[in-house]
């Protein structure tokens, strides 16, 4: 089997624990995937819910996990996991493997360079300000009901040149919840055929 730079395999334990990670993580946790760059062995051994950021977000995994322990076939879901200075294009698919593992497959669909972005970035100082950002499609929150691309957000939010960056609240934006209930609504388990 050849190695794909672009495609990342984890596997979880019947407790949801991080059992296994392909070779290529440090490229994907380098790149600030994972909440900054974490070292395999930060990794291997803790519960998948300590990485995924967001309760809505958690949430949806725990069902997507759930429903396919059950047996119920996973869809391929979108998703963006940009770095500071690239706007990363991904999808994700979920498998049952023998004796209740788990295995997520991430792939990278495509990446667009950007000028970076230091509200993403680890170094950037944090003030106490607090933006709301997508788990799922990576827009900010403007105003009531508004989510915009990063960089749109920026200016309208006035942060773009400031020094201190305000801290990232992880949400979803109406659209991409409507999108992560109709999934689940989709993958309900079988009901018995009359
Ligand atoms: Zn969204």
């Amino acid at each position: 089997m050849t190695m794909n730079e672009d495609i990342f395999i984890y596997q979880l334990d019947h407790s949801d624990t991080i059992i296994s990670i392909s070779a290529n993580w440090s490229a994907f946790a380098n790149q600030n995937a994972w909440s900054g760059s974490l070292r395999p062995e930060e990794v291997v051994g803790h519960k998948l819910w300590d990485f995924i950021q967001g309760i809505e977000m958690r949430h949806l995994y725990q069902e997507l996990i759930r429903r396919v322990r059950m047996g119920v076939p996973s869809r391929v879901i979108s998703f963006r996991c940009d770095s500071p200075g690239e706007r990363r294009f991904l999808e994700l698919f979920i498998e049952a493997l023998p004796e209740n593992l788990i295995e997520i497959t991430s792939r990278i669909l495509r990446k667009e360079s950007r000028s970076p972005m230091r509200l993403l970035g680890t170094d950037a100082p944090r003030s106490t300000g607090k933006v709301s950002i997508c788990s799922m499609c990576k827009k900010v929150k403007v105003a009531p009901e508004k989510w915009v691309e990063l960089e749109e957000g920026v200016v309208s939010l006035k942060i773009f040149d400031e020094d201190e960056m305000p801290q990232l609240s992880h949400g979803l934006c109406h659209p991409c919840y409507q999108e992560a209930m109709r999934e689940l609504d989709d993958t309900k388990t079988p009901q018995s055929c009359h």
